[in-house]
């Protein structure tokens, strides 16, 4: 595949997700317009939006009408999280090379311009943002997304993550092929991101804080995402436990030969009951943390075994997944409830 674009003639889609967003769209899109107005011919932008409560829906559909550069809007049946909803953003864009962005400016339009000077160079599939101060984020947040980072890469030794880089970036059309092959159920997708992109590099910036509505995200539905990521590249903490077993094994074998020689030589001694039940519980507490481990793999197992579609469309306005001829016909349409299925009105 040709890595090179055209400087002059190149389409870039910007894949925004939102979720309960109807107060952040027409400042997005008036940031967009604004920042990006020297590259604005070449951008189009598609919305995926995550099963909307709110008028997130009606928000776009009225900006349609005002503002040529939405090309798509996706409306999923329900919520099935971001990780689905940039899933979907990859199997709708038309660009040579689409923009992964929040739609809440935290991250800043005028970054991609970088991105875009990078990308026109030829030498990168992927360029990340990288936020150089986390001074936005609580204390707590940075601490555990550090120490998630510095677990996750020592784990999984074929895709490291760049700490610090968040969803934002911008993708070439070969890394957009090879994520839309991988079939997994469990999207992890800065992993997937990662792994397909072979010429990567960041770029700077500062975060800055949400500047309307707030975060969808809590620390529980974090602690989910990054099991996710660990158990979508890693066997290691499966495999862990044969390693402890073995080495709790040998100390146990070791203290037994020292309890026979003692009792042999010294007689037998009054056993503890300190020493007995917190063994017991070491080893319950050990065993239960193992069949956790294992647990947490098969439940994922069991998600990718049924093979139930990532997420589930009710309807699309401007370009469809998969069609053969390029489309930017401005009609919306209607489709059945599995995104493999889509057809036009
Ligand atoms: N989002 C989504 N589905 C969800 C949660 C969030 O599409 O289930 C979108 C949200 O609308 C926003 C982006 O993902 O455009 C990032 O969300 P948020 O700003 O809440 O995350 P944070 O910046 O706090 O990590
Ligand atoms: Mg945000």
């Amino acid at each position: 595949m040709n890595h090179q674009p055209n400087p002059l003639d190149y389409r870039l889609s910007l894949i925004v997700p939102v979720y309960n967003e109807e107060v952040a769209i027409e400042p997005f899109l008036a940031a967009i317009n604004d920042k990006l107005s020297s590259i604005r011919s070449h951008i189009d932008i598609v919305f995926i939006n995550d099963g909307s409560k709110d008028n997130t829906k009606y928000v776009i559909d009225k900006m349609i009408e005002q503002d040529s550069s939405i090309s798509s809007l996706v409306n999923f049946a329900r919520n099935f999280g971001k990780e689905a909803a940039m899933t979907a953003g990859l199997d709708y864009v038309q660009g040579d090379a689409a923009v992964i962005m929040d739609v809440d400016l935290q991250d800043p339009p005028e970054v991609i311009l970088e991105f875009v000077d990078l990308w026109l160079t030829g030498d990168y599939d992927t360029i990340y943002g990288v936020r150089v101060d986390r001074s936005q984020d609580t204390y707590t947040k940075r601490l555990t997304a550090g120490g998630f980072y510095r677990f996750f890469n020592f784990l999984s030794a074929e895709t490291t993550l760049p700490e610090n880089a968040g969803d934002f970036r911008l993708i070439n059309r070969c890394v957009i092929e090879t994520v839309k092959q991988l079939p997994e159920r469990n999207r992890f997708m800065k992993g997937l991101l990662a792994w397909s992109s072979l010429r990567a590099t960041g770029v700077n910036f500062q975060r800055p804080e949400r500047f309307i509505g707030d975060t969808k995200f809590n620390y529980w539905k974090l602690w989910n995402f990054a099991m996710d990521g660990i158990t979508s590249f890693t066997a290691w903490p499966l495999r862990v436990w044969g390693f402890v077993g073995f080495g709790i094994s040998l100390l146990s074998f070791i203290f037994l030969m020292y309890i026979v020689i003692s009792a042999l030589c010294f007689g037998v001694h009054t056993p503890g009951y300190a020493s007995t039940i917190s063994v017991v519980l070491f080893l319950g507490g050990i065993q239960l943390i193992s069949l956790g481990v294992i647990g947490g793999y098969v439940s994922r197992i069991y998600t990718e075994l049924k093979h139930r579609p990532i997420y589930l469309v009710e309807d699309v306005y401007g370009n469809y997944r998969n069609n053969q001829q390029e489309s930017n016909n401005r009609h919306h349409t209607q489709t059945t409830l599995n995104k493999y299925s889509n057809r036009y009105e």
